[in-house]
């Protein structure tokens, strides 16, 4: 089987309220969908993460003809001519969220070429359903994110993650206004998305330790790999952190310096489904649990869905409640999620597919 073209989509969902974080306010969200077509008449879909003006060039420029011609069926084989195939390599940003996109998608063409499931051709799914974190209670006044989560208790979520970090004080009558709408026994995932320096994480980690996190992500900049292990050393909760990192290679001097207890490659960031599965390994080998980012419009879900079935040691996937996301119109069987849990997808390839009515709705 061999490439034939590499084609991309891009979808706009508007918000009726907007999401902020530490460091941005977003009023919509757009997506980038990677077409891989082959002359087997068999068309893979990925999704793209990073900046989303640069996407669709650095396909058209970099990749596309790089990859026509190639076999998709081996997607090992063809990362490594996209991401090694020249004398200057483009190790992460945006080079990498395109190339993993591509990559997605031939996990996606191969198991629609064997009729079977992406989890299958990845050895098989040890498990039906994957326990989910609610993701997210965006940053806002304490009052609305504590019924937020709330109803994310009502909805069966066990755990969920809010993101905070651009104040101090009011953080924490955000934290204790949450803590108290959900009780004790929920999990809290902290996210500060890499505003804090080393002491400031150190001070209001302390602080916010006082709310009992399930985990603190992202506290300081992502290639801080020791100060990841200066921090865990001085705070009572573990460390999460790795959606910024890219590839293995980006992985492996935060795991040889023990700067994290839970590792999240991003599939659509870190290189494709193929790394994503090395990160996890090493994660595993490296005494750290593997739980992988995802921030998607839905072809990310699919493809964490997958690999995390496969992955035993892999715990708790990031799904998106808010409903700004296209989650349930790209699934082909209906996504379900009942308990807290997610269903692994079943039908051939990622189970996911780019409609017509999609197109036209978000274009
Ligand atoms: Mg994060």
């Amino acid at each position: 089987m061999r490439i034939t073209d590499i084609r991309t989509v891009q979808l706009t969902r508007r918000f009726s309220h907007p999401q902020r974080n530490s460091c941005d306010i977003r009023t919509e969200r757009r997506f980038t969908f990677v077409l891989v077509d082959t002359d087997a008449g068999f068309t893979g879909i990925g999704e793209a993460s990073g900046n989303q003006n640069l996407i669709a060039p650095i396909i058209a420029a970099h990749y596309r003809n790089r990859a026509v011609g190639l076999d998709p069926t081996d997607s090992e084989g063809l990362w490594r001519k996209l991401y090694a195939g020249g004398a200057f390599w483009e190790i992460g940003g945006s080079p990498v969220c395109a190339l993993s996109a591509i990559e997605v998608a031939c996990w996606d063409i191969r198991g629609k070429a064997a009729g079977v499931p992406v989890s299958q051709v990845l050895g098989g799914a040890k498990r039906d359903w994957i326990d989910a974190y609610a993701s997210d209670l965006h940053w806002d006044e304490p009052a609305s994110m504590a019924d937020l989560a709330r109803r994310y208790v009502d909805q069966g979520f066990r755990w969920m993650k809010t993101h905070i970090g651009a104040e101090y004080d009011r953080d924490l009558l955000r934290l204790e206004a949450i803590r108290r709408a959900i009780g004790p026994d929920i999990g809290l995932m902290i996210d500060i998305n890499t505003v804090y320096d080393r002491q400031t994480a150190r001070e209001q980690g302390l602080r916010q330790a006082a709310f009992d996190p399930f985990w603190f992500e992202e506290p300081i900049a992502p290639a801080d790999y020791a100060g990841h292990a200066w921090l865990k050393e001085r705070l009572p909760m573990p460390i999460a952190a790795g959606e910024n990192l890219y590839t293995l290679s980006g992985f492996e001097p935060l795991l040889a310096c023990g700067g994290c207890d839970y590792v999240m490659p991003d599939l659509l960031r870190c290189g494709g489904i193929g790394q994503g599965r090395l990160i996890c390994d090493a994660a595993e080998s490296a005494g750290a649990t593997a739980t992988p980012h995802n921030y998607s419009g839905g072809v990310g879900l699919a493809a964490t869905l997958h690999l995390m079935a496969a992955l035993p040691a892999t715990r708790l996937l990031e799904f998106d409640p808010t409903g700004t996301a296209i989650y349930e119109e790209l699934f082909v069987e209906p996504l379900t999620v009942k308990d807290g849990r997610v269903r692994v997808p079943t039908a051939p390839g990622l189970g996911v597919a780019l409609t017509d009515e999609i197109i036209a709705r978000y274009r």
